[in-house]
């Protein structure tokens, strides 16, 4: 027993998250890591089936994992280690990237008798809350959702295009709008609309690298700058990102309550400024809205999609 305390204390002590399943995908341990990744305590994991829907894995076009494609689901098959790259339900609704890794355990007589997987997030918290901090300091910071404000995303995209001027270095500018959010208040209450409002923010971010930039532009409206990339990477971002908004739900008396973006996306150009910039970007996601909402337009047209995962689970 002595051992097993010990043991405990170390996996809790982990950077990783780590959970142990049995036979039946039934979660027997769920480590203090696992608890900050996901926002899930052990006591609300512990004893239920990884299948429920309590984990609600999603590959990165939206596909749900937990109905025949979870990787701990073919390992306790197989008995095979595996790795993925997996985007996972967070207590607060968003979807986190995570890296799992998989690794079945055998009883004496060699039969798999469950699995043990680990996750990271690679994502630096100290990072982000001296990021919070600095924007704080500066008056830039939208203190519902913790991202930069209006004024921020103004200097940033000042800042981009005097880059871009000086070095060449192309970026792109999404602009999102949530859909129908006046019903999300009008259902829930304008207290719920500002949790489903912080949940798009981290949905967006957690998509993110760490040199883009996020902010809300006011309302439900966010802007995300990319710094780097062509028509083709502009494309990828913005799809990732719609479909992790599409994925993300919060759990609220039984209902999950989940919304979609409409986007507008647009590559900077030489004659630019933040007005013009934003404009194309306002107007390619005035089209997405045409089009029905939860979609994508950029100077080249709505973008097809990958797939389309029903949302929100
Ligand atoms: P559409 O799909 O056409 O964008 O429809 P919509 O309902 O999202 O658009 P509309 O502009 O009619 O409504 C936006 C709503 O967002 C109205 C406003 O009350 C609400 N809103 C704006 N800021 C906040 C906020 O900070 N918190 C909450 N809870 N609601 C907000
Ligand atoms: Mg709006
Ligand atoms: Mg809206």
């Amino acid at each position: 027993m002595e051992r097993i305390r010990n043991y405990r204390e170390l996996l809790d002590a982990l950077f990783d998250g780590v959970y142990f399943l049995d036979p039946e995908r039934k979660i027997v341990y769920w480590n203090s890591a696992a608890e900050r990744i996901t926002g899930f305590s052990a006591a609300e994991v512990v004893g239920k089936s990884c299948a429920d829907g309590i984990l609600r894995h999603v590959d990165e076009n939206g596909t749900d994992l937990c109905k025949g494609l979870c990787p701990a689901g073919k390992t306790l098959r197989d008995g095979l280690m595996r790795e993925a790259d997996v985007f996972l339900h967070h207590k607060e609704g968003h979807r986190v990237p995570v890296s799992v890794r998989v690794t079945p355990f055998r009883n004496r007589k060699g039969e798999i008798a469950g699995a043990i997987e680990l996750f990271s997030d690679g994502s630096s918290k100290n990072a982000m809350i001296e990021k919070i901090r600095e924007l704080e300091g500066l008056a830039l910071l939208d203190p519902l959702t913790l991202s930069g404000n209006r004024r921020f995303l103004e200097m940033s995209l000042q800042g981009r295009l005097q880059e871009k001027a000086r070095t060449g270095i192309c970026f792109g500018v999404l602009f999102a709008d949530v859909d129908h959010f006046k019903r999300v208040n009008d259902t829930y209450g304008h207290q719920v609309g500002d949790q489903v409002l912080r949940m798009v923010c981290s949905a967006l971010r957690s998509s993110l690298r760490p040199f883009d930039d996020l902010g809300r532009w006011g309302g439900e409206e966010f802007v995300v700058l990319l710094r780097n990339v062509d028509q083709r990477g502009l494309e990828r971002v913005a799809e990732r990102l719609r479909i992790m908004v599409k994925k993300s739900f919060l759990s609220l008396d039984g209902l999950e309550i989940g919304v979609t973006v409409s986007m507008g996306g647009t590559l900077a150009r030489d004659e630019d400024t933040p007005t013009s910039l934003l404009q194309r970007a306002d107007e390619h996601m005035y089209r997405s809205k045409i089009a029905g909402r939860d979609c994508t337009h950029t100077d080249e047209g709505r973008i097809p999609p990958l797939s389309d995962p029903k949302g929100p689970a």
